[in-house]
């Protein structure tokens, strides 16, 4: 089985188990059951004026039961190699799997999660801290939080923090960024920490060439965040592939 890793800024995917074929005993191989007598007809396929609907066959079934009988899931037995994974246990892991906790965790140390003010507060932090996102430049997001404005409270208490320390309008500035970005720095790292803790997506962090992101960032609104990943831009992502081929 081969593991899925990070090489530079490339995801390269492994194999991940296969979900059909886990019945304990019988990993790897396709499952049948033995047949038992209907316990509710005691096998002679009625009931009252009408057939027993407990071991009717339907149609789509492809296990091909005898009238009155129905399938014994204690009694399985194997039929051959799992037509999912052929038998090898592990498929190759594809975009839309969940990364290995491992791998996230290096993920996030490599490129870092971020905290910044979205959308109709933009022009604040522009202002403030040189900040702009287009919508444009925004892709993959991870998850949304309406938390009811506690991460932007959290932002406006750093913010009149500043503005109450100093008394010259220059270091009542750099105050009130300093704080600002202490904030912020705070949320990004609680968002680092779930994230190291849930499962995410390969899709969520990663571009559909396999060059992981440029930055996780949380985007903070005044009544929530939604957690999304910035996408390297086209040419630096063929560099970064054109460096592997050479
Ligand atoms: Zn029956
Ligand atoms: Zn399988």
């Amino acid at each position: 089985m081969r593991e899925t890793v990070i090489d530079g800024y490339r995801l390269i995917l492994g194999d991940r188990d296969c979900h059909m074929c886990r019945r304990e005993g019988f990993e790897g191989q396709e499952v049948a059951f033995h047949h038992k007598t209907c316990p509710k007809c005691k096998g002679t396929g009625k009931r009252g004026s009408g057939n027993c609907r407990n071991c009717k066959q339907e149609s789509w079934s492809r296990d091909k039961r005898p009238v009155g009988t129905v399938l014994d899931y204690e009694r399985p037995y194997a039929v051959g190699p799992c037509r999912s994974c052929d038998g090898k246990r592990h498929k190759p892991a594809d975009l839309s799997d969940y990364l290995p906790e491992p791998v996230m965790a290096q993920l996030i140390d490599l490129i870092g999660v971020e905290a910044a003010f979205r959308g109709g507060e933009l022009s604040w932090a522009e202002q403030h801290l040189g900040m702009l996102f287009s919508d444009g430049e925004l892709m993959m997001s991870l998850y949304s939080v309406v938390d009811y404005g506690n991460a932007w409270r959290r932002l406006q208490t750093a913010v009149r923090e500043g503005r109450a320390s100093e008394t010259e309008t220059s270091d009542r500035e750099a105050a009130i960024k300093v704080r600002v970005k202490a904030a912020m720095a705070e949320i990004a790292a609680e968002v680092a920490a779930k994230l190291r803790d849930d499962s995410t997506q390969a899709c969520k962090v990663v571009s559909k060439d396999g060059v992981i992101g440029e930055k996780i960032l949380v985007l903070i609104a005044p009544n929530g965040y939604t957690v999304v990943t910035r996408e390297r831009d086209a040419e630096t992502r063929a560099a970064i592939l054109s460096q592997v081929a050479a």
